[in-house]
């Protein structure tokens, strides 16, 4: 049975770059990705960002809604639970943007 070794579509799959395309080191890495040193220096960054937007937002939110809502038990639960779910929220889309930015600037 022949084996068919070509294919109509080209595969991307296996090219490299020699050098990170953020800070230049030479180094072997697969098509569009950075080194680790860069990977690590953006994740550091973005967590830093994200460590205070997420400590700011969610305070101003809770002493909002405790402002607004009335003082029982229920409500202030809801508001509660609402700030919680806004500082968790806001910790990860702020570390996905920042990486983001710190990627590309
Ligand atoms: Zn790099």
């Amino acid at each position: 049975m022949l084996r068919r070794t070509s294919s109509l579509s080209p595969s991307f799959g296996g090219l490299r770059e020699r050098e990170c395309p953020r800070c230049h080191r030479a180094v072997e890495l697969p098509l569009g990705e950075l080194c680790d040193a860069c990977q690590l220096e953006i994740a550091q960054r973005a967590g830093k960002v994200s460590r205070w937007v997420s400590l700011v937002t969610p305070l101003v939110f809770g002493v909002y809604v405790m402002m607004v809502l009335p003082p029982l038990q229920m409500p202030r639960l809801v508001g509660g639970a609402a700030t919680l779910a806004w500082f968790l929220l806001v910790r990860r889309i702020a570390r996905q943007l920042a990486a983001e930015w710190f990627r590309t600037h």
